[in-house]
């Protein structure tokens, strides 16, 4: 039977393909294709791991005391019994034998059909046995982390996984971490039952470039392991089991966006001009070192947000020391041979938490509101050692070509006076350590209403300012930008937010400061026309969206366009704003 799950589209396109359902827990597991013939010494892993688990639950059997509870033992031999089970081996077999998976991948494939079937199980003692089933393949993957097997997991089989059906990913939940190993997965693209649209598993989304939608709430209950479906990022719209006319036309919408892909990619060096000739500066957001090529090649004319707090994930608790920072950065500036790169200090806490065994974390687990916790500069400036070295390794890097320094989520003239002395502080240590370091611009998220308002003072104090829509609106309106529950109600059209917007570039320009948007609207066609009209000259995004924001902007008269800002500022509502400007700006648009 097929059904339509709905969720909140956050990045566009159209991904076919087989669902694969991962246990938000074991996203992080590798997923990757074998070739046929290594399929033998992948099951040869499985048997070791299973020996290797068995042989520590008959030492853990023999070492419960007398006394304890005759419970333990009857537990650890269930958990013997399943893992002894040959129907469950011979079905993980299967997996690795007939789809080519490796083996981690196939026994989490495994579990999530015989979860399915426990969860539907009307005796409650036979259901809660679920949780020992999880638990010994969270044993089985501990023991086959030892042993990395035939490609390792960092090298996912691209060449075997044309050879196979596409698919894509369904889970409940993606921390921004784990979509990391996104970048080098199988998956086309993905479904999530939370999330919102500026969540940063979103973002991650849209700058890869794969269809994705979240916040569907029970996709992943409703999806079966292996069922075929069709993401509609575009509507937000997950299509489980689509009847063949449905997948007909998704399949000719796929190949029409593959068109246009390619017809907008030959823009990407040509020069962005409105057209009343105004040049407009369009850069990139970036989260990993490696991504500033892309942005290159994309036609970026420099980096503009570069999300470091993403070089200090998935690190297994050890975080990049200064050193390890430096060469980052250095890869960063170099790929960019002389365009400018802002980096930005680490922006942790609210939901991009550190890793889990880190001690920073541990030591603010218990926030109770991270949206409104230790986060960004606030969390730097209670780690006074770490951000010293952060400062350090930018400041390194800032030899090897035009180094930016943006400071996320500053509210208070306190902050501004720390991040000052921190600075200081980073340039006497660098003398003393005999290492050079060039002049880095100093500047400022615009990100809390507070910024907003008193911006003045945050021009004094500093040489640039980004305004980061995505916390701006979270903040003015109060809504978790995570939160599905409140999705709704995150707008960027709210009227209190353009106010802000506006009035932020208005003063930036009129104080001869350089500004830019660097959250998702400043990447979303909807709002190109407005942000040009409100005075806007620089624009950062993902690469992947530069083209097609620079389309816009090569058929906009921006000078014509800023006479109706002031009706979209004097809305009420949401939508109104909205309506207003797009029954006027259609208009006068080309
Ligand atoms: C923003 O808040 O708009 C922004 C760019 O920062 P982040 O999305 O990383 O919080
Ligand atoms: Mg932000």
């Amino acid at each position: 039977m097929s059904i339509q799950v709905f969720g909140l589209p956050v990045s566009r396109g159209v991904a076919i393909g087989r669902a694969v359902l991962v246990a938000s827990s074991r996203v992080d597991v590798a997923h990757y294709f074998i070739e046929p013939h290594q399929a033998e010494r992948e099951v040869d892993r499985l048997r070791c791991a299973r020996d290797e688990v068995a042989a520590e639950l008959m030492a853990l059997k023999q070492d419960v005391p007398e006394e304890a509870h005759a419970e333990l033992v009857a537990l650890l031999d269930v958990h013997l019994m399943m893992l002894h089970d040959e129907m469950l081996i011979e079905a993980v077999k299967q997996w690795v034998v007939e789809r080519h998976y490796n083996a981690e991948w196939a026994i989490t494939a495994q579990l999530e059909v015989v979860a399915r079937q426990f969860d539907e199980m009307e005796d409650e003692y036979l259901r809660e046995r679920k949780a020992d089933l999880e638990q010994v393949v969270e044993r089985m993957l501990r023991a086959l982390s030892n042993d990395v097997g035939v490609m390792g997991a960092a090298h996912a089989s691209l060449q075997a996984a044309s050879r196979e059906d596409p698919l894509v990913l369904i889970a409940s939940d993606i921390a921004p971490a784990d979509m990391m190993h996104f970048k080098r997965s199988v998956f086309t693209g993905f479904v999530t039952d939370v999330g919102g649209r500026t969540s940063h598993t979103a973002i991650v989304a849209r700058s890869m470039d794969i269809p994705a939608v979240v916040g569907t709430r029970e996709a992943s209950r409703l999806v079966r392991q292996d069922d075929w479906v069709v993401i509609d990022g575009d509507a937000g719209v997950l299509i489980v089991n689509p009847p063949p006319i449905v997948l007909e036309e998704y399949r000719f919408r796929q190949r029409q966006s593959e068109l246009e892909r390619a017809r907008l990619h030959r823009l990407r060096h040509a020069p962005c001009v409105t057209l009343d000739g105004q040049h407009i500066d369009l850069l990139a957001n970036i989260e990993l070192p490696s991504d500033a090529q892309v942005a290159l090649e994309a036609g970026a004319v420099g980096v503009g947000l570069f999300r470091s707090e993403f070089m200090f994930m998935n690190r297994g608790g050890r975080l990049p020391d200064e050193e390890e920072q430096f060469r980052g950065y250095r890869t960063a500036v170099q790929a960019l041979n002389g365009l400018p790169v802002t980096i930005r200090t680490i922006d942790v806490g609210a939901d991009k938490p550190l890793d889990r065994m880190s001690t920073h974390e541990l030591r603010h687990e218990h926030t109770l509101n991270p949206a409104l916790g230790l986060r960004a500069i606030r969390w730097s400036l209670s780690e006074p050692e770490m951000f010293g070295e952060q400062l350090r390794a930018i400041l390194r890097a800032s030899t090897h070509g035009k180094v930016r320094l943006l400071i996320p989520m500053v509210a208070h003239l306190r902050e501004i006076l720390q991040v000052r002395q921190a600075l200081e502080q980073a340039c006497r240590e660098l003398d003393e350590a005999g290492h050079a370091y060039a002049q880095v611009e100093l500047g400022a998220m615009i990100e809390v209403p507070a910024a907003a308002l008193m911006l003045p003072l945050f021009l004094r104090h500093f040489d640039f300012v980004s305004i980061g829509t995505n916390d701006l609106i979270q903040y003015t309106l109060a809504i978790d930008r995570a939160d599905e529950a409140v999705a709704h109600l995150y707008d960027a059209w709210h009227p209190a937010v353009l106010q802000l917007v506006a009035q932020t570039i208005a003063q930036a320009n009129a104080a001869g400061k350089p500004v830019s948007v660097c959250g998702e609207m400043a990447g979303d066609p909807a709002f190109t026309e407005l942000l040009l009209a409100m005075g806007l000259r620089s624009f950062s995004m993902h690469p992947a969206q530069i083209s097609s924001i620079k389309q816009r902007i090569l058929r906009t008269d921006a000078r014509q366009l800023a006479g109706l800002v002031e009706h979209v500022l004097a809305s009420d509502e949401p939508q109104d704003a909205c309506v207003a400007w797009l029954s006027r700006a259609r208009r006068l648009t080309h």
